[in-house]
C-alpha cells in the first residue's frame, strides 16, 4: 500500500512524527519513506510492505498527513499505475520535462569517437533546436577486440562541448558503478556545462547490483532499456530496482527484441508495446530505432526504415527517440551503418513532428469517444 502524504509535509513535523508512531505501532508492517522534492512543492509517499491485505483504505486515510492511500499490486509498486492513483507521472531534470504526456529526441553518437565529431554533431542539433543527445562513452561490445568506447578521457570535452552548444541533457551508458562517479567527477571539473541521463542497456537490464547501485543515487535520471531476451514484465521489474532504491526518475526504453527468424532488422521492433508499458507504469516510454533496426536501408516509398520505426513509436505516444546519427558513419568506430547523416536531422525532426501531430490529434479523436482516461 502506498500513503500519499499532503504536500509539503517535513519528516521533522510533528503530523509526519505522529504518522509515523502510528505505523511504527502496527506490528505487521515495515515502511519505507519516499521524499522527492518538485520544482514547487515537496511530496512525500510512505510505502508500505507486510501485512497490508488487513489494512483498510479508509483507516489508511484518516491517519495524520494522509492525502491518499492506494492499494497497489506486489508488482511495480512504486513505477506502477494503479487505479484511483491521480499523482503526477514524469519528473524534471536540468531544464527538461520527462512524462508520459510530452516527447524528447536524443539524437547522438552511439559512441563518441574523435572531438570534431562530437562537434560537428552537437552544432547541428542546436541549429535544430535540440537540447538533448545521446554520446556513448562507455561501450558494451560483443567482441572484446572491438573498440570499448574512450571512457572517462572523453568525457571533459563531451561535457565542454555539450556546454557549448547548449545541450542539457546527455544519454550515456553505464556498465559499472564506477562509472557514475566517473561522470560525476567530470561533471564537476568542467562546471557542470550539462547534464547526464545514465543508460543501462539491453546487456545489464538485470544486472541487479548495477540497478541497486544506480537506484540509491538521486543526482541522475535513468534510462532502462528493455531486456532484448526476457519478457516485459521481467524488464519492469528492473526498473522497479531503481525505483526501490530509491531513484525514481527512470524512463522505459524498447529497443527491440533478438529473435533468430532472419528477420531484416536487427532486433524484432516491439513499438506496439509503447501503451502497454505506460498503461502498466507510470514511466515516461523511450524508443530506440536505430538498435532495433540496425540499418539505414530504405523502403521503396524512399523513406528509411529507422525512420518508419521511429513514427511507429511515436504515433503510440512514445516520450522519448533515442537515435544514432554520425557526422560520416563510414569512420564510426561502432554502428556506422546504423547511423542516419547530419544531412538527414531536419528530415527526421519533421518527419516526427508530423508523427507526434498525428499522436495527439489520436487522443483528441479518442477523448471524442469518451474512451480516455
Ligand atoms: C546503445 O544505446 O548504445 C546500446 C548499446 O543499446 P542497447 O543496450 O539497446 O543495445
Ligand atoms: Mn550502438
Amino acid at each position: 500500500m502506498i500513503l500519499i502524504l499532503e504536500a509539503d509535509l517535513a519528516e521533522q513535523s510533528p503530523v509526519f512524527q505522529q504518522l509515523l508512531t502510528r505505523l511504527k505501532a502496527m506490528s505487521d508492517i515495515q515502511y519505507r519513506i519516499h521524499q522527492e522534492q518538485g520544482v514547487e512543492q515537496l511530496l512525500s509517499e510512505i510505502y508500505l510492505i507486510g501485512n497490508t491485505k488487513s489494512l483498510r483504505v479508509e483507516d489508511m486515510e484518516a491517519l495524520p498527513g494522509v492525502k491518499q492511500a492506494i492499494r497497489v499490486s506486489k508488482e511495480y509498486r512504486m513505477l506502477g499505475r494503479y487505479s484511483g492513483d491521480h499523482r503526477s507521472q514524469g519528473f524534471d531534470y536540468n531544464g527538461v520535462h520527462f512524462g508520459q504526456d510530452n516527447l524528447n529526441v536524443f539524437a547522438g553518437l552511439c559512441a563518441v569517437d574523435t572531438p570534431e565529431h562530437v562537434e560537428q554533431m552537437m552544432k547541428a542539433l542546436q541549429e535544430n533546436g535540440q537540447v538533448c543527445t545521446r554520446m556513448g562513452a562507455y561501450k558494451p561490445r560483443t567482441s572484446p577486440y572491438a573498440f570499448q568506447g574512450h571512457g572517462q578521457a572523453c568525457l571533459p570535452y563531451v561535457f565542454e562541448l555539450a556546454g557549448k552548444y547548449g545541450m542539457r541533457v546527455i544519454a550515456m551508458e553505464i556498465l559499472h558503478e564506477s562509472h557514475m562517479d566517473e561522470i560525476r567527477e567530470a561533471l564537476e571539473k568542467t562546471g557542470h556545462p550539462t547534464g547526464v541521463m545514465l543508460q543501462i542497456g539491453t546487456r545489464n537490464t538485470q544486472n541487479f547490483e548495477l540497478l541497486k547501485a544506480v537506484g540509491r543515487q538521486t543526482e541522475f535520471p535513468v534510462l532502462l532499456k528493455r531486456g532484448f531476451g526476457i519478457t516485459l514484465e521481467e524488464s519492469l521489474n528492473a526498473a522497479e530496482y531503481l525505483a526501490s532504491e530509491g531513484n525514481t526518475k527512470v524512463v522505459f526504453g524498447l529497443r527491440g527484441m533478438k529473435t533468430n527468424l532472419g528477420d531484416p532488422h536487427r532486433n524484432f521492433v516491439d513499438f506496439a508495446q509503447v501503451p502497454t508499458v505506460k498503461r502498466l507504469t507510470r514511466m515516461p516510454v523511450c524508443i530506440d530505432p536505430s538498435h532495433s533496426v540496425g540499418s539505414r536501408d530504405a523502403g521503396p516509398d524512399g523513406i528509411p526504415d529507422v525512420f518508419h520505426a521511429t513514427a511507429e513509436g511515436v504515433v503510440a505516444g512514445a516520450n522519448m527517440v533515442l537515435v544514432d546519427f554520425h557526422p560520416d558513419p563510414a569512420t564510426a568506430l561502432v554502428d556506422g551503418p546504423q547511423a542516419l547523416l547530419l544531412k538527414e536531422l531536419p528530415w527526421f525532426l519533421e518527419d516526427v513532428r508530423l508523427a507526434r501531430e498525428t499522436y495527439e490529434e489520436r487522443v483528441l479523436l479518442a477523448a471524442a469517444q469518451g474512451v480516455a482516461e
